[in-house]
């Protein structure tokens, strides 16, 4: 019962997150195989498989209860959504994200992992495209209206492995410069063609290993 209703939230939330309007993205959508956002809007019960898998549950309910802990000791600012606009050839894009935690000059990006993921892959290398998009995004929302000088206000992200094979939980830094900064806004619009265009797919070698839509995919690669 308990479960059930759980269960329920998380997929109606699920709703928002995977389906946004028209030309506004989430990070997770550019950091991952963009096909999979094709089979979402195609299939749609798919959704309610993401939700259903017990990783993911237990994930959700983690990072709720990082968040009451986080509000209740008073330690940054949990769950802090971020938006920045983008035109990638002529056309004009809203690119969201949901940051778990933010700091005056850092975030945090908390990952749930069992023991599928070995420690040797751990960063894994869209996770920390995740948090280097956040941080560019932070860093963009607070230089708004600046055009000559950008100030990177936030330099430093931390991705937070809470593995539940083996109970243990490992922080690995992730530093942001100006570099960074100019190599993500690149990065970003590269992701968008491709998100638009479908040309990479998977994004990644070795991504369909462990894409839960295999099973209904035309481009599933061994
Ligand atoms: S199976 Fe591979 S190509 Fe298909 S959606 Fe998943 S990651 Fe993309």
């Amino acid at each position: 019962m308990l479960i059930n209703e759980l269960l329920k939230g998380f997929i109606k939330e699920a709703q928002t997150y995977y389906l946004p309007s028209n030309n506004t993205l989430w990070v997770s959508m550019l950091i991952q195989c963009p096909y999979k956002f094709r089979l979402l809007r195609e299939i749609p019960s798919l959704k309610a498989l993401i939700q259903l898998q017990s990783n993911v549950l237990i994930g959700n309910l983690i990072h709720k209860g990082i968040e009451y802990y986080i509000a209740k000791f008073d330690i940054g600012i949990g769950e802090r959504y971020v938006r920045i606009e983008k035109n990638v050839d002529g056309n004009h894009y809203t690119i969201t994200g949901r940051v778990d935690v933010v700091d005056n000059n850092y975030c945090y990006e908390i990952k749930t992992i069992n023991t599928v993921i070995n420690d040797y892959r751990i960063p894994l290398r869209p996770h920390i495209e995740q948090l280097l998009f956040y941080l560019y995004m932070l860093n963009k929302e607070f230089n708004e209206g600046e055009k000559d000088y950008v100030f990177i206000k936030y330099s430093l992200g931390y991705l937070v492995y809470i593995d539940l094979g083996k109970y243990t939980i490992k922080e690995i830094e992730v530093r942001f410069n100006d570099y960074a900064y100019n190599k993500v806004d690149e990065i970003i619009d590269d992701r968008i063609r491709n998100f638009v265009k479908m040309e990479k797919i998977p994004l990644y070698d070795g991504e369909c290993n462990y894409c839960l839509f295999k099973s209904w995919c035309k481009y599933y690669k061994r």
